[in-house]
């Protein structure tokens, strides 16, 4: 049924029937009306913490400046505006979030459900009616903003680091690299054909992961990423790679080895099963892309993340908390910001 027959069905209705659809459809426009300020006030909370907070320049010296009409779905709702006192740029709620001139807010909470159930792009803008190409962006926008979520306190106790491999990749990208010379052949067969990803988990779940370079992780990528989150309060558990002893006697962490040839490799509490596990549950999750571009790898890392900590919440409880942490960092990303982005380890 289309349209017109549905104009045509509603001409054939009594004027009490006609009447009643008119309620039954101003009713549902108000429920997701009120369902979208509920989460705007959701998101107005999380986002202005210790005060209004300005997301151009950080201080929390800005003050209401009167409302706007906003459109959301087929009608309008007020929203509140600001201004800062410290940059003079005026803001609102959904300024810095993915949303942030969107012309399709209404259909952000249903794209974010569509997400977490894991449907295609194609599947997504079939439902959505707006084109894939442009949900793959809507995608890496939420992304960016989970990524700004990541924790930097540091690990407690027992802590396993493993880093794991996957291919290079510029898929999607219009100007593909020359291929680059290489001098001789990289440490133990891993070349810079291979990008790193690094986790870090203790046994309280707090997890780091991110890729980390090209090529075979070096000490000098972990003091860089991880250093500060690892003090001599922890003990370390890692496999037999030379960059990860350096890293622990500089830093005078107590260490435990695993080699990779060894049938136990396990020493009572002391193992690195947790973060080789999570490197299989991740691969396999990611599988379903078929293929990511390297530079988008810490996306779906901290998408992965998010799955992994909020693995307890239900399906609604689920579809909220992400959409409220994908609108709480300010984020500025656009098509063009995302698209000429390059892979930065
Ligand atoms: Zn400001």
């Amino acid at each position: 049924m289309d349209f017109k027959d549905i104009t045509r069905l509603l001409q054939s209705l009594s004027p009490a029937d006609r009447k009643k659809v008119h309620l039954m459809l101003s009713r549902e426009f108000d429920a997701a009306e009120s369902a979208a300020s509920r989460l705007i006030e959701e998101i107005r909370e999380q986002k202005h913490k210790t005060g209004f907070t300005c997301p151009h320049c950080g201080h929390n010296k800005a003050i209401r400046n009167g409302t706007f009409q906003s459109p959301y779905g087929g009608s309008r709702v007020t929203r509140q505006r600001y201004l800062c006192k410290q940059c003079g740029k005026t803001f609102n709620d959904l300024t810095g979030t993915p949303m942030h001139r969107s012309r399709n807010k209404e259909l952000w909470v249903s794209y974010i459900e569509l997400m977490l159930e894991g449907h295609s792009l194609r599947k997504c803008a079939e439902i959505l009616g707006v084109r894939h190409e442009r949900l793959f962006y809507w995608r890496h926008k939420v992304l960016v903003a989970l990524k700004k979520m990541e924790s930097i306190l540091p690990f407690e106790g027992i802590v396993e680091m493993d880093e794991t491999y996957f291919a290079y990749s510029e898929k999607g990208s219009r100007k593909v690299e020359k291929p680059r010379k290489r001098g001789g052949v990289s440490k133990r067969g891993i070349s810079d054909e291979l990008v790193c990803v690094l986790v870090v988990q203790d046994r309280t779940k707090q997890t780091f992961s991110k890729a980390v370079c090209r090529g075979r992780i070096l000490t000098r990528h972990l003091e860089e990423h991880i250093a500060p989150r690892i003090t001599r309060q922890n003990i370390l558990c890692t496999d037999a790679w030379r960059a990860f002893k350096t890293f622990a006697s500089k830093r005078g962490i107590a260490h435990y080895r695993f080699k990779s040839t060894e049938s136990k490799r396990v020493k009572g509490v002391y193992h690195i099963q947790n973060v080789n596990n999570y490197h299989s549950l991740y691969k396999r999750w990611l599988s379903r892309f078929a293929g990511v571009a390297s530079k988008y790898m810490d996306n779906y890392l901290a998408w992965f993340k998010f799955l992994q900590e909020n693995k307890e919440l239900s399906r609604q409880a689920l579809i909220r908390s992400m959409f409220v942490a994908a609108c709480t960092p300010s984020t500025f990303e656009t098509e063009t910001s995302l698209r000429q982005a390059r892979f930065a380890a």
